[in-house]
Order: C-alpha cells, then structure tokens, then sequence
C-alpha cells in the first residue's frame, strides 16, 4: 500500500539532493574540522558554506549562526542561555500554547524562583498584543514566542511582537521551527534577537538544528567542552547533518513560492472538501494567518485516535494534536487554550502537507474520509440522538 504522508509538522522526507550532498561526509570527507591537517581543515571551509546557506534564507551574517543538534536544543540554549546572561531579571514571557521545548523549560524555571507569565490566545489561536506590551518591565529576562504553531499552523504577527519587545528594552526568542522554510522571513529587517530552526523540518537531516543570534545579543554558553561554534556550543560538529542543513536552506530558499502555491492550494481543496463532506466538522485556528501547509479539523463527537487508526488502513499519515504529545489522550493543551471545546478537541485532526503530495493524494484522501467520519459516528455514545 502506498503511503500518503500527511505529517510533515512532525517530520518531513529528506530531499534526494540533500541525502546526495551529505553521503561523503560519512564517508571519503570524514575528517574532524577543528584539526591542524588539510584533510580534516577542509571540512572547516564546508562548514562555513552551510553556514553562509542557512544566513541567506534568514537575512543575517553567517556569524550570527551556531549550530545545534536540533529545535529543542535550540530553544533550551536560547531560553537557558539568555537567563544565565542576566541573572538579576526573573522574569520570562511565554504563550500558552508554545511547543514543549519551550514551554517545559519555562514551567522549569518556576521551581527557580523566576515568575512566568503564559500569554493566552482567543479563539483563533492570536495573542493580545496589548496584553503582551503591558507584561514586560525591567525584570523581564526574555520573551519567548513561536513564530507558527505547530499544531495549527497559526502564524503569529511576529515582527510587530519583535517592536513591541525591543520598545521595552527586552530580549525576544521565537521558536521557528515550523516557519522557516514554509514562509519568508529577513532578520536583517527585524528586530528578532534570536531564532530556532530545525533541520528535519524543511527537508532536511535530523539531529541538527540552528540558533540565530543578533549580534550583541547577551547569551552565556550552555554547552562547555571545547572552541567549536565560537566557544558557544561546545562539541565535534555533526559534519554531514549541518551540510544536509546547509544544502535544505538553500532548496527551500528556492522553493518558498512553491510551497506557499502548490501547497496551499493542495491543502485548501483538501480542507474545503473535508468541511463540505463531513457535518459537524471545523477548522481550528486563525485561517487567514496560517502557514500554507497545515489544516486542523475538529470532527465532533469522535476521537482523533480513532480517526487516524482508520486513516492508518488506507495509508494516509496524519496526526492527531502534535507529534510530541500524542501518545496521551489528554486533548491538547493548544486547542485548550484556544477554548475548543472537550469534544472537539478530543476528535481533532491535523494534516501537513509538503511540496511531495500531489492532486491524486488529496482526492483519495477526500473519498476516504467521509465515510470513516460516518461510520465512527455510528459508534459513538456522544452523538447527539
Ligand atoms: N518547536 C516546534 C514548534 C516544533 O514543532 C518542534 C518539533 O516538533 C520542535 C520545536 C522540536 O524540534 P526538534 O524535533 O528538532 O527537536
């Protein structure tokens, strides 16, 4: 059975061409870049063109960049990192509906004698910014604010967040894992202090990652040992993954038209026709800021586990809430804090799409879900009689 892979919020596949540019670095080019010799000092320069990649797609300097082992790693070092740097101030913004590498972090510190503030969103999933302005002082240690929410796919107006942060004096991370690669962004043009992205998120590697860090920006190392990465991260560079990252930024530098076209038309057919075809059914999340990839739909009186076990027969991949927290039945805590209702939330579904599916995958998967929809209805106590 073929596999329709509906799940790209979660991972997505690894370009050909990227696989391609990583495969000598397991192999011929496998020398350690910090040594004296050629053979491993060449690897030095590889690095520095995946560096140069991954800064024309953000719109910063190649010395702005560290690379990390990932989206987590990326986060913990900018949370952790920035309070290390200024230990008088204890206090950290953050929204409800963050994903666990931050959020969890933050819930941490508490145990610390810092205070945290968790904004919340409305029923869209959108902040108040008013709200936001009003929280930071002086003892504000740093701000942190995804970019796109994973779950939804929301965007958040974050440039405006950034004017508001750097108005107050204060530090803002934001969490754009799910962002870049699927929408533009130029940190040249912004007041964004720093940025988490992840390889295996725009058709890259696993188990790399990148950190922004503006220039001037106060962040203690997090990681200690040896000089790499400018004596911010510690540690013998994952060589093939970072030139896999290099070589996805570069691609998907190429391919944000595409995406935000093909994609989300692909994702609009597949949404509308779900709606049309399936009572009792809705989209979760502000539609008009929402990245080009992701739908959320609620189907009432269903459990979302249930849905994706009868998907899983006909080999369509999605998920239900995000990748990290299923495994529970705890509806999700971003749907929570949007104010969905137990029921809805309980029978969500989220599909994310990539430049890999085509017009064939969605009307197969149209035929598909209508009846499954129906025939759990059936069986459920909760319908209304
Ligand atoms: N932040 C967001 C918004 C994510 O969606 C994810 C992964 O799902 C992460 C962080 C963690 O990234 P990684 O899997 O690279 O650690």
């Amino acid at each position: 059975m073929k596999t329709i892979y509906f799940d790209n919020n979660a991972t997505t596949k690894m370009d050909e061409q990227v696989l391609e540019e990583m495969k000598p670095y397991f192999s011929v080019l496998y020398g350690n870049p910090s040594s004296m010799h050629s053979f491993g000092g060449q690897i030095g320069h590889k690095i520095a063109r995946a560096r140069e990649q991954v800064a024309q797609l953000l719109g910063c300097e190649p010395s702005e960049i560290i690379f990390t082992s990932g989206g987590t790693e990326s986060d913990n070092a900018a949370i952790k990192g920035t309070l290390a740097a200024v230990p008088n101030k204890r206090t950290i913004i953050t929204t409800r509906v963050e994903h666990p590498a931050v959020l969890t972090v933050c819930r941490e510190r508490e145990n610390r004698s810092y205070s945290v503030i968790e904004l919340s969103v409305d029923k869209d999933g959108q902040l108040d910014l008013s709200e936001l302005d009003q929280q930071i002082d002086d003892d504000t240690a740093i701000v942190t604010i995804m970019y796109a929410n994973n779950e939804t796919g929301v965007i958040f107006p974050i440039e405006k967040i950034a004017q508001i942060v750097k108005a107050k004096g204060a530090v803002l991370h934001t969490d754009g894992v799910q962002a870049i690669g699927k929408i533009p962004l130029n940190l040249s043009k912004s007041n964004i202090d720093l940025l988490s992205i992840s390889g295996h998120k725009l058709h890259g590697p696993k188990g790399v990652g990148v950190l922004y860090i503006r220039k001037g920006t106060r962040l203690s190392p997090y990681q200690l040992g040896g000089h790499q990465e400018s004596g911010k991260r510690a540690g013998t560079e994952n060589v093939p993954g970072i030139i896999g990252l290099g070589k996805a930024c570069e691609i998907a530098q190429e391919n944000i038209e595409l995406e935000n076209n093909k994609v989300k038309k692909l994702r609009d057919k597949l949404e509308k026709e779900i709606l049309a075809k399936c009572p009792d059914s809705m989209v979760n999340g502000d539609t008009k800021n929402r990245l080009p990839n992701t739908t959320n739909i609620s189907f009432e009186y269903i459990e979302g586990e249930a849905i994706l076990l009868m998907l899983d027969q006909f080999g369509i991949c999605a998920s239900s809430g995000s990748a990290c927290t299923s495994g529970s039945l705890e509806p999700s805590h971003v749907l929570r804090a949007m104010g969905v209702p137990f029921t809805a939330a309980h029978g969500s579904i989220r599909f994310s799409l990539s430049k890999y599916n085509t017009e064939d995958e969605i009307d197969y998967t149209i035929e598909k879900v209508p009846p499954i929809i129906s025939r759990l209805r059936e069986l459920s106590p909760f319908v209304p009689k």
